[in-house]
């Protein structure tokens, strides 16, 4: 086996003043220079550890039009993430220990960043009855993260059940929440702007209801309860109630609920069309409050690819969701970073070590310290560009943020010492 020896000059870790990193065969040590290693002039770039996605959609097996693993984890690795969590909702759907096998597998094969499948919480996402949570668990990708995500497990004794059962093994259900009854056709948020347009409405009960309903359940059997995509400032007051009576929940925002705002759907374009639905500039503001002061816990992508002729079309039957590994960062530095809300240290606790803590990998989200794994982004603040998705790896187009100028370019990913991205490119 190659020894692989990097030295990083002057980056800033954390965004802090400039030190040197340097990693030999995987690991960060405590080593000032190595002898033969290779050096990466990073003066001014911000040093994070990888980042880590809790809610990818990678789309395979079965929907390889929109995105293929290959594709996806480099889109992910040029987005600087180390590891994504990749969704249930494929075809077949990840509801047996086989398919969830599968997706680790075609995952360390691609190699652009360590894949950790998601296990669906009921089987065919159908919410009738419970899929084999324990098995998927004991197979050999040791799925920790449950969630029929895209549907919502609606059924209380379902989810009470599900809750349950994953305490054997320190498991945790990801909970879609979107009460089905009270947005049955609902294409938009409800508001002002769903009134103006004459599209149906998608009230914020309908998320609040579950979460609340969820909550108390994850408290009454003392299980983990993480709640997907949160998008609403009601939201993340019942997360924050909760939180207070020292209950395991945690939830997630994604960069396009931090940035985006329901207005945008004024021109019936389905690239703002996504499920949570954009909602109110008051919600943005409860949304980036929440991350602020650790109600909510990280930020993750709900990366959700889909090819031209689903999104290009008219709106009513365009399909639901963005793509956004490639720009996560940059939204994050827009929303959060530059607005005085985060730091680089926060930062890298939301997108790294929570998510990797959430997760349960152990070997990612981890210190830029010696005897850390090498799983770090370097990062440059100062850049700006506008977002070109005819540039991203990602198989699909359908960024939110096309046209936008945004600041930050990720410059280099390693992951465990090897690196997976240099200059902004694919290593
Ligand atoms: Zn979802």
């Amino acid at each position: 086996m190659t020894m692989t020896k990097w030295v990083i000059r002057g980056a800033r870790p954390l965004g802090a003043g400039p030190a040197d990193i340097t990693m030999t065969d995987g690991t960060i040590t405590a080593a000032a220079s190595e002898p033969g290693a290779q050096v990466l002039d990073a003066a001014g770039l911000v040093a994070l550890p990888g980042l880590v996605d809790l809610h990818t959609h990678l789309s395979e097996p079965g929907r390889e039009a929109a995105e293929t693993i290959e594709t996806g984890t480099l889109a992910a690795a040029l987005g600087g993430f180390t590891a994504v969590h990749a969704m249930a909702n494929t075809d077949p759907v990840a509801d047996t220990a086989g398919v969830t096998e599968q997706i680790w597998r075609l995952g360390r094969a691609a190699g652009h960043c360590d894949v950790q499948p998601v296990g669906a919480v009921t089987v065919g996402l159908v919410g009738s009855r419970l899929a084999e949570l324990g098995a998927m668990a004991e197979s050999a990708a040791r799925v920790r993260v449950f969630s029929d995500d895209g549907r919502c497990v609606s059924d209380a004794v379902l989810m009470r059940r599900a809750l349950e059962y994953v305490k054997a093994f320190d498991g945790v259900i990801a909970q879609h929440a979107q009460e089905p009854r009270l947005t049955e056709g609902a294409q938009m948020n409800e508001g002002v702007a769903s009134g103006r347009l004459g599209l149906v409405g998608w009230p914020a009960v309908a998320e609040e209801a579950i979460i609340a309903r969820d909550c108390l359940l994850a408290a009454h059997v003392g299980s983990a309860l993480h709640i997907c995509h949160v998008s609403t400032a009601g939201s993340v007051e019942i997360i924050r109630w909760a939180k207070s009576k020292g209950w395991r929940v945690t939830a997630e925002v994604t960069p396009h609920h931090l940035l985006l705002t329901d207005d945008l759907v004024a021109g019936y374009d389905p690239v703002y069309k996504v499920n949570p639905p954009l909602r109110t500039a008051a919600d943005v503001a409860g949304l980036r409050e929440g991350l602020a002061d650790g109600t909510i816990d990280c930020v993750a992508t709900d990366h959700a690819p889909h090819p031209v002729e689903d999104k290009e079309t008219e709106w009513a039957v365009a399909a639901f969701g963005m793509t956004g590994l490639e720009t996560a960062l940059r939204v994050v530095q827009e929303a959060v970073v530059d607005t005085g809300l985060l730091d680089w240290a926060q930062v890298a606790d939301r997108m790294s070590a929570r998510p990797a803590a959430i997760g349960r990998l152990s070997g990612h989200g981890q210190p830029l310290a010696p005897g850390s794994p090498a799983n770090l982004v370097l990062y440059d603040p100062q850049a700006r560009s506008a977002v070109d998705p005819a540039t991203h790896a990602s198989r699909s187009r359908n960024s939110p943020f096309a046209g936008l100028t945004l600041p930050g370019q990720v410059v280099a990913t390693f992951l465990r010492g090897r690196p997976t991205v240099l200059d902004g490119k694919p290593a």
